[in-house]
């Protein structure tokens, strides 16, 4: 061992991947050449800062004249490696990780939008993006107006001549509902402005927003690419240019960079990705269809089944598949007995996990009216359509018996 020396370069097996390897390839594979010591599984560098040879290569380096790993707030292996292979899977040259999901929406109006422009996005997005472009952006004169998630008139109506982003979700948390990614790309381009889709409920493994028009995705690594639950990321996919230009230079500034740890978890996450979710959506129309047949269960929101408002776009658009999380309302006359009967079939379950996240291998189940819609007003909330016995479970790897098993043990006592 004392001779061990690190392999000539030269040597390092396989530098490049064929240019024309698919996406199951591109998830186990894409990022960065392998170490000098030839490792099979992607190295976690765990550093802030890179070693330069000497005063004048810092002096380039610093200076962008030379592409080199300089301090890891703005650049590190194990980070490029992660973006790398999400931008192949959402088939975009650029990606910019993130520490959050929402540090990624912070840092996409950060590094387009500047006092006086405009936003238009869905009234059924992620709570926190609402109260983000409301309160926060709204301080420095970013202003924004929600629009309903379905009605493509009202994205019309909505804007104006200084709108310069559009901001979806698709489907949405929790009514699953489904937008067309395409005609919002087509309104977004017509009046000058980019459109941004948040793809943290399909992933890239079912929806590739950028193929039907969009300029950016946004993702929580929180949720499917790491699939596991275990840590908290984000990132935003566009083009190389728009990366390079818009982006890097509010991170370098800002600092809303995703550790390398968290960076590498999602990496090895994103392995798994595509087989994840077609089995979790699979397991997600088993159990949305056996709930559909449920005397207690008044109706199912779930875009697998025919009876979703919109299932053939959400077909078209997400590879035939609905994703792995639905929602139901149990009966209940009155808000007061429905809330009553949505909490007794949360409570007696025995294996779903009782949490408001999503996108794990367990089975989650969580009650929107009290938790992620909580702060609503009940007008807000009937607005939203979130009712007092609707019931979100976002379904992971449990056997799918077990799953029904778990919720007749409350359904059978309504
Ligand atoms: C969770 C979530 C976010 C925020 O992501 P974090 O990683 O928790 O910051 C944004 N959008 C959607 C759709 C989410 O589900």
């Amino acid at each position: 061992m004392m001779s061990m020396k690190p392999q000539d370069p030269k040597k390092i097996p396989r530098v490049a991947l064929p240019a024309d390897a698919r996406p199951d390839t591109l998830a186990v594979r894409e990022g960065l050449p392998r170490t000098v010591w030839g490792e099979n599984s992607e190295a976690l560098f765990l550093t802030s800062s890179f070693v330069q040879p000497d005063a004048a290569t810092a002096a380039a380096r610093f200076a962008n004249e030379e592409e080199a790993f300089t301090y890891s707030r703005f650049s590190n292996p194990t980070v490029m490696m992660m973006e790398r292979r999400l931008a192949a899977l959402e088939g975009t040259s650029g990606c910019i990780a993130t520490a959050s999901g929402m540090a990624a929406i912070m840092l996409l109006v950060m590094g387009l939008l500047k006092a006086g422009d405009h936003v238009v996005c869905s009234r059924s997005v992620f709570g926190s993006t609402i109260k983000l472009l409301q309160s926060e952006f709204g301080k420095f004169g970013v202003q924004s107006s929600f629009v309903s998630q379905t009605d493509l008139a009202e994205w019309r109506a909505a804007i104006q001549p200084n709108t310069r982003l559009l901001f979806a979700e698709t489907p949405s948390n929790p009514l699953t509902e489904v937008c067309d990614i395409r005609a919002l790309a087509e309104i977004a381009h017509a009046c000058g402005a980019w459109l941004a889709v948040d793809n943290c409920f399909c992933s890239p493994a079912l929806q590739r927003p950028a193929e039907y028009g969009a300029d950016f995705i946004i993702h929580s690594g929180t949720k499917y690419l790491d699939g596991q639950g275990r840590v908290i990321a984000g990132a935003i996919c566009g083009s190389a240019e728009m990366v390079e230009q818009k982006f890097v230079p509010v991170m370098r500034s800002c600092g809303l960079s995703l550790s390398p740890f968290n960076a590498w978890v999602v990496l090895k996450g994103m392995e798994t990705l595509a087989i994840r979710m077609r089995e979790q959506s699979a397991r997600a129309l088993q159990l949305a269809t056996w709930l559909e047949s449920q005397v207690q269960v008044a109706r199912v929101y779930y875009p697998g089944l025919v009876s979703h408002p919109q299932h053939a776009l959400a077909m078209a658009q997400q590879a035939g598949l609905g994703g792995a999380v639905l929602s139901f309302v149990v009966r209940g006359e009155g808000a007061v007995a429905a809330r009553a009967n949505a909490f007794a079939v949360i409570d007696h379950t025995q294996v779903c996990s009782i949490t408001a996240n999503l996108g794990d291998t367990k089975t989650t189940i969580t009650h929107p009216a009290s938790t992620s819609h909580g702060r609503l007003t009940e007008v807000q909330r009937q607005a939203a359509g979130i009712a007092q016995g609707l019931i979100r479970v976002a379904v992971g790897l449990d056997d799918v018996e077990d799953l029904k098993t778990d919720l007749l043990r409350g359904l059978v006592t309504l």
